[in-house]
């Protein structure tokens, strides 16, 4: 049983667990009613699925560090790590601009605001959601570009600071270059605990299936389908663009177009983590997973992955900027407001502005939204209101962004890495570990 079970490749175990937890909480639904099965669902199935999400998070820090120290290392020239981060910085806005395009015009055309009133975003809803947003508010953009310099990198890694975390690392990696030959055993220490730790990584994900089973299970218990049902047509038109993102730009643009490299591989390729991300809603939570899928399914060196990914994570988020302008778009459309040339460019650029600045944990994109929502003459309790009543639906929403995120950070870590020379193609294209 164990060993038949072994044999299914990893994502689609991934997959069952997906399926069979929606049909598990759909279930518990339907059978015990929905207060009890909502009380199942958080007592006693997300403890397990927190349990996977911990497992997970914990590899991040030294996932980061010691992959991205052993690429430095292993690139050999850190002149290369200029060209790497252009290219990287590029194509991120590049993809982001097409997805608030896309969001934008799904939004023109489905109008999901249309006719809305806000009345099931309940008083108290709208004070929980205050204190919210009061947490996830953006540091100032000063700040946030000095904090990228550490001031002490432990206690950067203890917070699990990832740009930080980067730059030190990357500095690191340097560091043992110029050092020559004295640091040799440094470089071998770093290249073998990489090593290690995506062993352990890939431990971890022999418990993702069980891990993402768990999460769906309790997603569906507790709030199941029919919380959709007032934001029909916003799930509608981010499913679609997301969808239509994942597809076209990452998979048909980019992978197959652009670098020529067969799509059905990297869609394989990166489904486990698509389905980590679907599960967790937390892009960070899922850089693990994004690491070990684009370094073992497709075949991108640690140097590219160690780098690319984290900084993806945290930068690049193509399914919050499309859920960001539909947001607007849903808000204008519902108090009746007609977009103007100029708000619409202005809710694009905020949009990918807010989606940088958004962390990839579940639902920081909603919480971010007023900037974005100011730009279609939402005042600030209008916008409140807006996002208390979106709020109790929007983990079925974020979902679907998150996957999105993840599947476009590893989309641009593949160009990065063909384009760098850094992309091993048979990995790629061989199905052998898939
Ligand atoms: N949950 C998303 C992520 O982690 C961010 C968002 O709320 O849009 O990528």
């Amino acid at each position: 049983m164990f060993k038949t079970w072994q044999s299914i490749t990893l994502w689609k175990r991934v997959l069952i667990g997906l399926v069979l937890g929606v049909a598990i909480g759909l279930g518990l639904r339907e059978g015990l009613g929905v207060e009890q099965a909502a009380e199942i669902g958080d007592t006693w199935i997300l403890p397990w699925g927190d349990a996977f999400v911990r497992l997970i998070k914990m590899l991040i820090v030294p996932l980061i560090v010691t992959t991205l120290v052993a690429g430095v290392t292993a690139m050999g020239d850190p002149k290369k790590l200029g060209s790497l981060g252009l290219r990287t910085i590029c194509l991120y806005f590049l993809t982001t601009f097409f997805a608030v395009s896309m969001g934008l015009a799904m939004g023109t055309a489905l109008q999901p605001g249309a006719g809305v009133t806000y009345d099931a975003a309940l008083d108290d809803n709208v004070g929980k959601v205050k204190e919210k947003i009061e947490t996830a508010r953006e540091k100032d953009f000063a700040d946030r570009m000095l904090e990228i310099i550490p001031e002490n990198p432990v206690e950067a890694m203890s917070e699990g600071a990832v740009l930080p975390m980067i730059f030190f690392s990357i500095l690191i990696g340097i560091g043992i270059l110029v050092a020559g030959k004295p640091a040799d055993p440094v470089r071998a220490f770093f290249d073998a605990a990489a090593e290690v730790v995506m062993k352990i990584t890939m431990l971890v994900m022999e418990l993702a299936p069980f891990g993402v089973l768990a999460l769906m299970a309790w997603v569906m218990a507790t709030r199941g389908f029919e919380v959709l049902s007032n934001l029909m047509w916003l799930a509608i038109a981010l499913y679609a663009t997301c969808l239509l993102q994942i597809i076209f730009v990452y998979g048909l643009l980019i992978i197959r177009v652009v670098l020529n490299l067969p799509m059905k591989q990297f869609f394989r390729g990166i489904a486990d983590a698509q389905g980590v991300a679907f599960s967790t809603a937390s892009s960070s939570a899922t850089l693990p997973v994004s690491i070990s899928c684009a370094q073992k399914n497709l075949g991108v060196d640690k140097s590219v992955a160690g780098s690319v990914l984290p900084l993806g994570a945290t930068i690049n988020m193509d399914g919050t900027a499309i859920y960001l302008g539909l947001v607007a778009l849903f808000a204008a459309q519902a108090a009746g407001i007609d977009v103007t040339m100029t708000q619409y460019l202005l809710v694009a650029v905020m949009a990918t502005l807010v989606s940088i600045g958004a962390a990839g944990i579940p639902s920081a994109g909603l919480l971010l939204a007023a900037t974005v929502l100011d730009v279609v003459g939402i005042d600030e309790e209008q916008t409140l209101l807006v996002i208390a009543f979106i709020f109790p639906f929007d983990r079925l929403l974020d979902m679907m962004r998150t996957a999105t995120n993840v599947s476009g950070d590893i989309a641009v870590a593949c160009a990065v890495a063909k384009w760098e020379g850094e992309l091993d193609t048979d990995v790629f294209r061989s199905e052998a570990e898939l």
